[in-house]
């Protein structure tokens, strides 16, 4: 018995399969397999390739409602730019024509209010490849750490190595503020992760053709690289600019003429949400260099979470904390609610902590841990209503409280 494709004996082999006249060892069926997989992959792909519907601003919007909390000003700016972004993929190549430049974006706003959040929920409604990057972890050329480059790798791998669709995409850069200058004197240390980064952004976020390590990691001389063209990716940036309501609040109270004589009058000012007020002119004093500014043309911000905010966190969006809770308990048959008192309870304390509605799940986990150790294997409850008391107990023994148990 001989395989008909590589002539192999049923020897040489671990499995042959016959049909009519024919045989196929299992290494020919492996490699059509993969074959097969490729040439549907890139069906897929050529099908899907260019075409797309616009998300109209609105649209984007209602959807990212049904997530997202408040935050509305960053809604409708994000929801206008991804829209543009559709349109500007879609013009004609006319040398003479109006040509739409990209506007990359810069979201302002508290750790925890929701800033990767809505990237995310942003890229579940597109049709383009989407990534998030971390700008921390990024160094200068040459020192330890990883190249700029490889923020275009992930959006490589975002679009299964579809250069053409990865050229349309768009990118998420996390933590932004991190690579903000350290100090004022440019020249007595070299700031690699600081101000070596920016400098190397810029080329990223202006459009140009950069060479990209497929498998990320350094780049050196042996390696294959693969060029991508910037120019149509959108990058949005965002970070939480601890300390940058000084800066805010310094230029307000000095500005009595000029553009900002409207916030002349300091009792006009909102002095909880200074975020409101920013401009690039507050993040060049915070310690971006003007040449990344100047490519971040849309500043936006996030507001503060307030406690009626994270009380809607907390209930209302489709997939919010109590309903991820409610049906993890529901595959126990168990119904899990929980009383007003008992959220209001939750949320005191998220406030407290200061972490926005990242303190939330935190706190959930706290006050659920044991109930979910010890229902699966208890068969007689049915229901379990989470109240104040229940909630003030757990938070009060548990790590949250200043009572420790100790064992
Ligand atoms: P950051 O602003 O620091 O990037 P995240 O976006 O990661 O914060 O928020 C952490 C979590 O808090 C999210 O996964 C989300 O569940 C929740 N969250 C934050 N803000 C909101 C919001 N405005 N609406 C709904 N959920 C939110």
């Amino acid at each position: 018995m001989i395989c008909s494709f590589c002539g192999r004996t049923k020897k040489e082999v671990a499995l042959m399969v016959s049909g009519n006249d024919a045989h196929i060892c299992n290494n020919c069926i492996e490699k059509a397999s993969q074959i097969l997989e490729e040439e549907n992959r890139t069906r897929v792909k050529g099908a899907a390739g260019g075409k797309f519907s616009l998300i109209k601003p609105v649209e984007m919007k209602v959807f990212l409602d049904d997530y997202v909390i408040g935050q509305d000003e960053a809604k409708k700016v994000l929801s206008v730019a991804i829209y543009n972004h559709y349109k500007r993929l879609q013009q004609k190549k006319q040398p003479d024509d109006t040509v739409i430049e990209k506007s990359n974006i810069i979201m302002v706003g508290d750790t925890g209010t929701g800033k990767t959040y809505l990237a995310r929920t942003i890229a579940r409604k597109l049709q383009v490849p989407f990534c998030i990057a971390d700008a921390t972890v990024i160094t200068e050329a040459g020192y330890v750490g990883e190249d700029v480059e490889t923020i275009l790798t992930r959006l490589l791998q975002a679009a299964d190595y579809d250069v053409a669709a990865a050229e349309r995409g768009i990118v998420y850069i996390d933590e932004i503020d991190k690579i903000a200058r350290k100090g004022d004197n440019p020249s007595i240390t070299r700031d690699v992760s600081g101000e070596g980064v920016q400098q190397a952004l810029l080329k990223l976020l202006e459009g140009s053709v950069v060479n990209v390590p497929p498998q990320g990691g350094r780049k050196h001389p042996e390696q294959k690289l693969v060029s991508i063209n910037t120019e149509n990716i959108l990058f949005i940036c965002g970070g939480a600019f601890n300390g940058i309501q000084r800066h805010i609040a310094n230029r307000l109270n000095q500005n009595p003429i000029g553009f900002s004589a409207s916030y002349s009058k300091t009792e006009d000012i909102d002095r909880d949400n200074l975020n409101q007020y920013i401009t690039s002119q507050d993040l060049k004093t915070f310690g971006l260099i003007p040449e990344l500014i100047g490519r971040l043309p849309i500043v936006t911000f996030l507001n503060p979470l307030d406690k009626a905010s994270l009380t809607k966190i907390m209930t209302e969006p489709k997939n919010s904390l109590t309903r991820q809770y409610a049906k993890l308990f529901q595959m126990e048959d168990v119904e899990l609610t929980f009383t007003p008192e008992a959220l209001e309870a939750i949320v005191d304390k998220a406030m407290e902590n200061n972490l926005g509605a990242r303190g939330l799940r935190s706190i959930c986990e706290a006050i659920l841990t044991d109930a979910m150790f010890e229902i699966p294997s208890t068969r007689n409850i049915r229901k379990l209503e989470i109240d104040r008391p229940y909630v003030m107990e757990r938070l009060h023994h548990g790590k949250f409280g200043a009572k420790l148990k100790v064992a």
